[in-house]
């Protein structure tokens, strides 16, 4: 069962390496954030989390008498529900902190400290949810209507109820919690083998010997040279096919590891049981592997504009990594990009667009890179009371104006959801997380090309879309279904190979880049991909990221075109975790077991190819 966590919402979303970034006391103020709305000092921060130990040594107190009326329910609820939001607020500091200036050992302890106190805390509170569990349901239900301070909880303890059938008695959750020792094996195994084990291979790179890892895989497959694509493809896959049945092993073995936790906990299937977190019917992640399927032309007319752009006469699976298009060459500082990425939110509203302006004027973000500073950037929503945080490594360039209103959709999310609900309800869950933030870059994206002319640029930007299509919708459901098919050929008493997974993986491949049907050639060695890939190890995850994309690529087209469309999507914003996630995306007018919000992205995917060829034919492009 899921214990109430101590929820830390944090959203990274981009990492780079940064290199001679200038020192964080060079910055000017206003550029950095201000965690002083937190606590004014670390010392503050101490003494908070002092308190906050002392009064969760109190959780004991409330064993036994949870459910002997609704004020006592509402009394240990509202209790933990303090507890957890005070550690948030102490999270959020501390990691803050740790990330402006990684180098500094005294907020590493301060993590380490509050990551001790909190294994305390849900050790002391484990006893809360099978309590709850034991009384009567109507009685729980009586509770809520006749205590309004339960109004809060309505959801948790009905999603309690909910999955109360798959709760097993004492003495099987026992064998459960003890079997989980060796769940994670196969999966231990994997990490251990491909991070620190695995003999990737060495080439020769303009005649320097270079490693094939996968970080170097990714950096050398992206070159212009084909020939030196098409040696880096062989080299890394066929290493990999030459493990094929230790890889295989491990994989077979995760999904027996789900197969258990599923047939224990009385699930229909692996996929049910996976989804049932978040209550998300499985027609979701059949209608995306439906969807998509219909629209594979559309997925092959890109690989037709890339062999086109390429000037290829033929697309091999190793070319599609080269880069489409150049970087946009436009350069903005803070300021520019700042101007940019409010008019392009105006669509959503003043009052948004308001919010907006005071992350900037009352420093929630820490703008630039400095040394010792945490790569990539990230949304910190934690802090409920208080308001949400923004660490960027912005660079000018067009991606970092980008990233930016990417992370402020997250910001704004958490700042409407946490203002709207109270702090039980506020946290949202993966699936509708990356909505907000990709919905921002759908408009940042409309706004430039209502706005340059530039063929080339238009050109960028438009390539740079095509490119993030194609790696979540299509890519991500791809993976969707190979995920699919293996567990259910294991729950039919099917037992898989390495060899079966490498056939497996290359038929479904081949479907989706069009194969046999000559729009680009899977070549035989692809069938070892599946062999690198952790997410197969992550158990029907992957599928969110081509479902969010796809129900925030049908919102910014409704934003465009339908006039309730706003007023649909800033509901969504304010909801937070308050319903389940396909309730939610409803309120925003998305319907994820339907076809409509797929048709729509396909739609705007479409135009921007139209536009792109007709670009490619007015520079005399063949
Ligand atoms: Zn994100």
């Amino acid at each position: 069962m899921k214990k109430l966590p101590i929820l830390i919402l944090l959203i990274a979303c981009t990492s780079f390496l940064i290199a001679n970034a200038q020192e964080r006391d060079e910055i000017d103020e206003q550029y950095k954030w201000d965690l002083t709305h937190l606590y004014s000092s670390d010392e503050e921060w101490t003494s908070a989390k002092n308190k906050l130990r002392e009064e969760s040594k109190k959780l004991d107190e409330l064993k036994g008498s949870l459910t002997a009326s609704a004020e006592k329910l509402a009394d240990a609820l509202e209790f933990l529900s303090d507890i957890r939001k005070g550690m948030s607020r102490l999270g959020a500091y501390a990691n803050m902190k740790s990330d402006q200036d990684t180098r500094v050992s005294r907020y590493t302890s301060m993590k380490l400290e509050l990551q001790q106190l909190g294994s305390g805390i849900s050790a002391a509170a484990s006893f809360i949810e099978p309590e709850i569990l034991e009384a009567d349901s109507a009685n729980l239900m009586a509770f809520i209507k006749e205590e309004s301070r339960l109004a809060p909880f309505d959801k948790y303890l009905s999603d309690l109820l909910r999955r109360r059938p798959h709760k097993r008695s004492e003495e099987v959750e026992k064998v459960i919690a003890q079997a989980s020792q060796m769940a994670g094996t196969a999966s231990n195994v994997r990490s251990i083998f491909s991070n620190a084990d695995f003999p990737y291979p060495e080439i020769e790179i303009e005649g320097k010997k270079v490693k094939l890892t996968p970080a170097n895989f990714s950096r050398y497959r992206a070159s212009d040279d084909r020939e030196m694509r098409e040696k880096v493809f062989d080299a890394f896959f066929g290493k990999l096919q030459e493990f094929q049945r230790t890889f295989g092993a491990k994989l077979y073995g995760n999904l027996q590891s789900d197969i258990f936790y599923a047939n224990v906990r009385n699930y229909e299937s692996t996929l049910h049981s996976a989804l049932d977190g978040n209550n998300i019917p499985v027609e979701v992640y059949h209608n995306l592997i439906d969807n998509v399927h219909l629209n594979l032309p559309t997925f092959h007319r890109y690989l037709q504009l890339r062999k086109r752009m390429m000037k290829l006469d033929h697309l091999h699976y190793f070319d599609l990594y080269a880069p489409l298009v150049g970087d946009v060459d436009l350069e903005f500082s803070v300021e520019e990009g700042k101007t940019h990425v409010l008019n392009s939110l105006l669509p959503l509203g003043e009052d948004y667009v308001e919010v907006v302006r005071r992350a900037f004027d009352e420093r929630w973000i820490d703008m630039y890179p400095n040394e010792g500073k945490r790569s990539g950037a990230y949304s910190q929503g934690s802090a409920y009371d208080v308001h949400p945080y923004i660490l960027m490594n912005y660079n000018e360039k067009y991606n970092d104006v980008s990233t930016l209103t990417h992370e402020l959709g997250h910001t704004m999310h958490s700042y409407f959801s946490n203002k709207a609900q109270p702090f039980p309800k506020a946290g949202y869950s993966i699936f509708v997380a990356e909505v907000a933030s990709t919905v921002n870059e759908a408009l940042l994206n409309d706004y430039f090309l209502n706005d340059i002319s530039d063929k080339n640029v238009r050109l960028a930007i438009l390539g740079n879309y095509l490119e993030t299509a194609k790696g979540t919708l299509f890519r991500q459901t791809q993976f969707a279904e190979f995920e699919l098919k293996i567990h259910e050929m294991v729950e039919n008493g099917e037992a898989l190979t390495g060899e079966d997974f490498d056939r497996l993986y290359l038929e479904i491949t081949r479907k989706y880049y069009g194969h046999d049907e000559g729009v680009c050639t899977v070549d035989e060695n692809i069938k070892a991909e599946w062999a690198y890939i952790p997410h197969f190890y992550y158990t029907y995850y992957v599928y969110q990221y081509a479902t969010s994309f796809t129900a925030s690529q049908a919102i910014a087209e409704k934003l465009k075109n339908d006039e309730g469309a706003v007023e649909q999507y800033r509901k969504f914003l304010s909801a937070g975790g308050s319903q389940y996630p396909v309730e939610l995306l409803h309120k925003a007018g998305v319907d994820m077991s339907s076809a409509a919000p797929f048709d729509l992205t396909i739609a705007r995917i479409n135009a921007v190819m139209d536009e792109m060829e007709a670009i490619l034919d007015e520079i005399g492009h063949d």
